[in-house]
This record gives C-alpha cells, structure tokens and sequence, in this order.
C-alpha cells in the first residue's frame, strides 16, 4: 500500500485535498504593515477580563495598521462547547464596542473570505493536510490507549525523566501500515500523531513581541494532531487556520509560551511561514500586599458582565486597559484630554515584559469619574437612562417624567474647566443625586448630620431666618452669597474665615457651618454639587416644605 493509499485509508472522508485549500485562499490586499489578528476564543463560557485584554489589544494593533481583525472560534473541545456560546461572546464584545471584521456573526453564521471561522466546520481542512503529512511519512496513526500512555507518565515520572510521547516511547511511529490497518479493521481507535522532526539536545529562539528572546529546546514530542474524534488539536488547528487565514501577528495568553516551540515546529513540517507572536501575561490582583493572578471566583470584577451591570462606562474599562497595554498611554492622555484610543500608537515594545500587570479598581474608577465629567449632561443623562432601563427601573421612570430637571442636575459644575467628579459608574448617580426627587425624599424617614451645629433650636433658627430674610429666588450668584454673609453676621457667625480663624471664640462658628446647615436640611448630605444651584433647581416652594421637617 503506497503512503497515499495509507492516508486514504486513515482519513477516507476528505472532499479537498490540502492543494485546493491553497488555492481556496488568496493573499490579503493589504497596505505595508498591516497586522492581521484575530480572537481565538473557546466557546466554553464567557470571556473574562484577561480575554477582553487581549482581545482589544489584538483590535488596537490590527486597527492602527488598517489590518483585519477576525473572530474565530475554537471549538474542537465539543464536550466543554456551551449552547449559544458564539452569540454570549459576540454580545459581550459589542458591549464593549469591539467589532470584527470577520467571521462568526451569531451562532451559524458569518462574514469574511478566509473561512469558516468556526473549527467544527474545518474538519475537512485539517484532516486535508493530515493527509498530507502521512502521505510525506511525516504523521503516523498511534493507537496508545489511555492506560499505556499512564503507563508511560509513570515510569517517565519515577525515573525523573521528561514527560511525553517521544524518542523510545513513540513506539506506534514504527508500526508498519499492515499492523495499523489491522489494528483498525479490528475496530481500534487512533489519533494521528506528527512524527517530531526535533532535538531535545537543541534550542530553538522564538522572538516573542513582548517577551523578547525566548530560548527553549527543541520539541521532540509526537504531538497528536488529529485526536479520535477527527477533530484536530489546537496546536494543529493553530498552524494551519493561521496559515490559511494569513494571520501576521498572534496575540495570546503566555500560558501558549511553552508550546510555541512545538506550534513553530508544525509551521515547518506544513511548509508555512511563521506568524509573529505576542505573548501576554495573566492580569493580576494585589490582595493584601501579595500579588496572586485575578481569579474568576474570587474577583468579581474579572467578569465583563459586572461592568454591565455595574454600569462601568465601558469607554473607561477601554482607556484603563490602554493603560495596561502601553505603559506610556496614560501620560499621552493627559498630554490629549478627551482624545480618542484610536489617535494612539501602541507599540509592542512598551507592553510590560517582567510578568502580569496589577489589575487596579481604584485606577479604573478614577479613570471612569473623569471620563464621565468630561461627557455633555445630556449624554450622561441618556447613559444612566438605558443603564437603569435594565437595572434600577424606578430611577428610570423618574428622571424619564423629570429629564429636563435632571439634566440640569448633572450639568451642576459640568462644563468646567475642572468638572465635578461625582460618578464613576451610572449606578452612583441614584444614590449621589436622589434627594432631587421628592417622591425620594418626601414622607421618608431621613437622617440628618449637621456637623458642627448640632443645637436643633439653632438650627431651626438658622433656616427660619435664611428663608424669612434672606432668600430671593432672583438672586444672582454674588447676590445670594452676599446675603448668607449678612445672615451669618446677624446670627453671630463668621462670615469672613480669616476674622474667625483669628478668633474663632468671638464666634458661633463660620460661614461653612451655616451653609452646611442649609444644604443638609435641604438634601441631608454636606457633600454636594454647588448649594447656589441645588437652591436654584429646588425652588421655594420645595425649600419651604424641607425646612418644615425642623419646626
Ligand atoms: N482558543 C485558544 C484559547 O482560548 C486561543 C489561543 C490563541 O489565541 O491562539 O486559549
């Protein structure tokens, strides 16, 4: 039997041959440069915080490039395959706003020359060039059951020796094609393994983008490549959707680091010319002075839905990230306030080498509160609508009957040279602004903390007195503060903190105490936005009723 007929016989269900899907693909028509790339995920589940880090990288650099950016999805491992896994990842990427140029589209279907994007839809190509391999004696059928293949872990393992099918121990690379054909009729199982062309004694230099030199032996395992099921294993599937896709550039997680020197080895045996690889290193968490790799369970926040539900702006996860990425990105930020990622330049070079970035909430929600005070009132108005659509329906319909008052609640020190930064996420803004709705405030029990004044006679005092004499809902800004000055000096309060700090026993206390009392009373917080227009947007009427609770 001549090798062809050998690989017929291993693999009899092939349509093409490997030369048709050669020629199935052309060439990308791409400018110098340009990085196509692509997110790889398993459909297993959802993607996490680590995946939406690389995958937005693998977008920066294939935008910046104007390269392609494509979706294929892994998945050979049919028993971990989640139903509706493809459309769970889609949607959660749009979330983020992170488009493909390629490939699935849903859970059938998709876009793109280069495809199917989908690897149980590639079992012909692969097993093409499987074909190819035991055709060139370069892959062999291995029928090691899972018992001998422990066998050979446990003798391997108490001889202290390197652990795999390799050298003395691949012993189905030397069965003769009557044993394999006689071992199937028989009705075996086999997987297709590659006959390693490696030396164990020998190194091999990968030019990792962000690791730099790499330097590894030489893969001398007979990696399966085709498993019983007749789905390929990732390494293969790896080499050949890459080569097929005309991938440039791989981005991935360094767990790959260590199989590369096999994943190159498969490029060679196949023929095909190397993509670039850009390893990158697992978020990680700073828990109580130790770092610790960001865990699923423990963290909720490597989930994306949390920034959904949370109501992180998804911008201000995008910028935090490029911050990872580029360690120079944060500084050119604020060199550009407000620019767009895209205008950056991210450079492989600057992704930090020594080990896993330190995923920092704190960093990311101050990066979040600026990005919010930098938006129109109306924009955030409209975010916090369509988030509490879904998530707090009662403040939705409540700013939806009042949108004008409160619009012109968050536009409160907005469009400032330093705006307030009040919101880091849009369910901060119920619980920062709600004392603005009387259906919030009114007939609830509330409590309030007066801070310096603590007299309820003076404070009933203070507020008779400021609404008796003092307020005028015409007055202008200077006007109003003016007059809480007089109603200091009447009521035996500093209006000037310097004469106070000089002697403050000639004193009740001083203008800030005073105008807490007012702002407490009308919102039961001393931290918020400008008292002046907080009076403005409340009224009188609404001031009048809220002072009432101290009679
Ligand atoms: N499916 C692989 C994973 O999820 C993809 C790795 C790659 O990008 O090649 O880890």
């Amino acid at each position: 039997m001549t090798n062809k007929e050998f690989a017929e016989f291993l693999l009899p269900d092939v349509e093409h041959d490997w030369e048709y899907y050669e020629n199935l693909y052309p060439e990308r028509d791409l400018p110098e440069g340009a990085i196509v790339t692509r997110y790889a995920p398993s459909p297993t589940g959802l993607p996490h915080m680590g995946n939406l880090l690389s995958g937005f990288m693998a977008y920066c650099f294939a935008k910046q490039s104007n390269g392609v950016y494509f979706l294929r999805i892994e998945d050979t491992d049919t028993e971990r395959t989640v139903e509706n896994g493809v459309s769970k990842i889609l949607d959660i990427m749009k979330d983020f706003d992170i488009t493909f140029d390629e490939g699935m589209i849903n859970d059938t279907d998709e876009v793109g020359s280069y495809g199917p994007y989908m690897q149980s839809k590639r079992k012909d190509i692969y097993q093409a060039y499987a074909r190819k391999l035991i055709e060139e004696d370069k892959a062999y059928p291995s029928f090691a059951s899972k018992e001998e293949l422990d066998e050979i872990r446990e003798f391997q393992e108490s001889t202290k020796q390197r652990l795999g099918y390799y050298g003395r121990y691949a012993k189905d690379r030397h069965m003769t094609k009557e044993e394999a054909i006689s071992r199937i009729n028989n009705g075996e199982k086999f997987v297709i393994r590659m006959k390693s062309p490696g030396d164990f004694n020998k190194s091999i230099i990968i030019n990792d983008l962000i690791k730099g030199k790499i330097e590894m032996p030489e893969n001398d395992i007979d990696e399966v490549i085709i498993k019983k099921d007749g789905l390929p294993t990732y390494h293969f599937a790896h080499a050949i959707d890459d080569h097929l896709m005309k991938t440039t550039h791989v981005i991935r997680g360094d767990e790959w680091v260590s199989s590369t020197a096999k994943h190159l080895q498969i490029f060679d045996v196949l023929g095909f010319k190397h993509v670039k690889y850009a390893h990158l290193a697992p978020l990680l968490k700073n828990d109580n002075g130790t770092k610790r790799k960001l865990s699923k369970r423990k963290d909720p926040e490597t989930g994306l839905v949390y920034y959904i539900e949370q109501g992180i702006p998804v911008e201000a996860v995008k910028l935090y990230l490029a911050t990872i990425i580029n360690s120079n990105f944060e500084a050119w930020l604020d060199a550009n306030p407000g620019s767009d990622i895209s205008d950056f330049k991210f450079d492989f070079k600057k992704v930090g080498s020594s080990g896993g970035a330190i995923y920092d909430m704190e960093k990311l929600t101050n990066i979040s509160k600026n990005y919010l005070s930098r938006l129109k009132a109306t924009e955030v108005y409209d975010r916090v609508l369509n988030w509490a659509n879904s998530y707090d329906k009662d403040f939705a319909s409540l700013i939806s009957k009042y949108k004008d008052y409160t619009i012109s609640i968050l536009n409160i020190e907005r469009e400032q040279k330093k705006p307030r930064k009040d919101f880091a996420k849009y369910s901060d803004v119920s619980n920062s602004i709600w004392y603005m709705y009387d259906e919030l405030f009114d007939n609830k029990e509330l409590s309030y903390d007066f801070k310096n004044i603590t007299d309820k006679e003076e404070i009933k005092n203070i507020l008779s007195t400021y609404i008796d004499k003092y307020y005028d809902e015409a007055d202008d800004k200077e006007t109003w503060f003016n007059k809480i000055k007089s109603l200091c000096d009447l009521l035996g309060y500093a209006s000037d903190m310097k004469a106070y700090k000089a002697n403050p026993d000639n004193f009740k206390g001083n203008v800030a105490d005073v105008s807490t009392v007012i702002r407490v009373a009308l919102t039961t917080s001393s931290m918020t936005p400008d008292l002046y227009e907080l009076l403005k947007l409340i009224g009188k009427e609404r001031i009048i009723k809220r002072f009432n609770r101290f009679n």
